[in-house]
């Protein structure tokens, strides 16, 4: 296998693939390495809360990275970078190095206090088959967080018939970016549509009782749940938290495009409508036309310094 790129891209998200397609049409010949901590090729994440519940085939989520002659290095994760070397490694102990290198690596979610596989923490494909497969049957659902994906999952599970109760901390669904009107109605909505909605009501604990997951709420209540669906945010998913030089390793266009996308992946940002001839922004989350989301910000990215490596401040 060739170890050695001119561009590599750490991270197998819908960014990694956008920014490999733009490399190629700045750079028709280089060889270009993907490495990609899921076993699967890049695929868009939207659907996996929305369209595939309503029955769009799983087959409509690749993005098709190959076609842009793109040697995809699947199903390892990058451990470690060292910059002055040029050189990462995976959790193989593969070694590649690189000309430029881009980290794509998105976020991490937040995790819950109780460390089970009754909690899933929905971000991927596999997330996205394995709830599939439990909403088959029977169980209690419980969604933590009345941000987008938890409304969209509570959504998708009703669809299928399922119990679900959702615990949101706020007043109302969505309430850090909707007005209070609309947050509001929202929780009617659900109510109406079968979903128990305990807004107003934060998570305090949680711990096992008799194969099931006890909730414990701000209001000194509590539930219990087969499943549980944390839809908490996230954060920085820079390989193993590295550090270089004082500040987070991270690529940085000098123009601004990365500290652009990563602004659009703010929940907060994701109601905001584009712009008038501005690149894609936060409004494309659900709206009409285009691939959702698909993290393309700015079109083509000019060669050849796009990629840097410098430090950030936290935060950026
Ligand atoms: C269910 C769901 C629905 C969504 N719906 C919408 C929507 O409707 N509209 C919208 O605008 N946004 C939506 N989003 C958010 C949007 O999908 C994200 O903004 C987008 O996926 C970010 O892409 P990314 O490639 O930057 O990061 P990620 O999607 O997080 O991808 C990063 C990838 O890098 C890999 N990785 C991480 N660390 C390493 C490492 N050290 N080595 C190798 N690989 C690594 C990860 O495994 C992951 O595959 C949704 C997100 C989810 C989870």
């Amino acid at each position: 296998m060739l170890n050695d790129y001119p561009y590599l891209i750490v991270g197998g998200g819908m960014t990694a693939d956008a920014a490999a397609r733009a490399i190629r049409e700045a750079d028709p010949k280089a060889p270009i390495g993907l490495i990609g901590a899921e076993p699967h090729p890049p695929y868009n994440r939207p659907p996996l809360s929305k369209a595939l519940w309503k029955g769009e085939p799983e087959d409509s989520i690749w993005r098709g990275t190959d076609q842009a002659r793109v040697d995809l290095l699947l199903g390892r994760r990058v451990t470690a970078i060292d910059p002055a070397a040029r050189t990462v490694t995976d959790d193989t102990g593969a070694v590649f190095r690189f000309g430029k290198l881009l980290l794509a690596t998105g976020g991490t979610p937040r995790r819950l206090p109780l460390a089970t596989d009754q909690v899933i923490y929905y971000r991927t494909y596999d997330d996205y088959r394995r709830l599939r497969e439990l909403a088959r049957h029977d169980l209690r659902f419980a969604i933590i967080g009345g941000g987008f994906i938890g409304s969209e999952i509570a959504a998708a599970l009703r669809l299928q018939g399922r119990t679900v109760t959702m615990l949101v901390p706020e007043p109302g669904l969505g309430a850090r970016v909707f007005p209070a009107d609309l947050s509001g109605f929202l929780v009617d909505y659900y109510r109406g549509k079968g979903v128990e909605m305990r807004t107003g009501e934060g998570l305090a604990g949680l711990e096992h009782r008799g194969g099931k997951v006890v909730v414990k709420t701000t209001t000194t209540k509590e539930f219990t749940a087969d499943v549980l669906v944390a839809g908490l945010g996230g954060a920085s998913g820079a390989p193993g938290g590295q550090r270089h030089r004082g500040g987070r390793v991270a690529a940085h266009e000098p123009s601004g495009h990365l500290r652009g996308r990563r602004r659009r992946q703010l929940p907060e940002c994701r109601a905001r409508p584009p712009r008038p001839g501005r690149a894609r922004g936060c409004g494309q989350h659900h709206g009409a036309g285009g691939r959702a989301g698909d993290g393309r910000a700015g079109g083509p990215l000019p060669p050849p310094s796009f990629l840097l490596f410098r430090p950030v401040r936290a935060g950026l």
